[in-house]
C-alpha cells in the first residue's frame, strides 16, 4: 500500500495503471515508475532506474528464462538471481537517495516539486 505524499490517502496499487516517465536529473538519465493519486492526480514515485539497473533487470530477465530450461544448473542459477537481484535493490536504494529532493522536468512543465518517493 502506498499513501499519497499530497493529500495522504491510501492507493492500492494492484487497481492502478504504472506509467513511466524518461527524463534528465541534472543531466543524469533516469527512468521514474509512478501511479497517478485519484484523489488529487499528484504523481507519486515508487521506482528509479538508470541504464545501469535496466542492464541488470535484463540480467535477471535472462537467468528467469533460463532456469525454466535449464533444470540440472537451478542452484547455480538460483544463486545468480538472488545476486542480480541484490545488486538492483541496492542500486535502486542508492539512486533513491541521490535524486530525493531533486526537481524533475517532466517535458511538458517544469514540475516546481521536489521528486519524493513514496516507497522507502
Ligand atoms: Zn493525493
Amino acid at each position: 500500500m502506498v499513501y499519497c505524499s499530497n493529500c495522504n490517502k491510501s492507493i492500492d496499487l494492484r487497481n492502478k495503471t504504472i506509467d513511466t516517465l524518461i527524463t534528465y536529473i541534472q543531466g543524469e538519465k533516469v527512468i521514474l515508475t509512478y501511479v497517478e493519486c485519484d484523489t488529487c492526480d499528484s504523481k507519486l514515485y515508487v521506482q528509479i532506474d538508470n541504464d545501469e539497473t535496466k542492464q541488470i533487470l535484463e540480467q535477471l530477465v535472462k537467468v528467469i528464462d533460463r532456469s525454466k530450461q535449464d533444470k540440472q544448473n537451478m542452484d547455480k542459477l538460483r544463486k545468480q538471481y538472488k545476486r542480480l537481484n541484490l545488486k538492483l535493490s541496492n542500486l535502486r536504494k542508492e539512486l533513491r537517495e541521490q535524486y530525493e529532493g531533486r526537481k524533475v522536468w517532466n517535458n511538458v512543465i517544469l514540475n516546481t516539486e521536489p521528486l519524493t518517493f513514496s516507497i522507502k
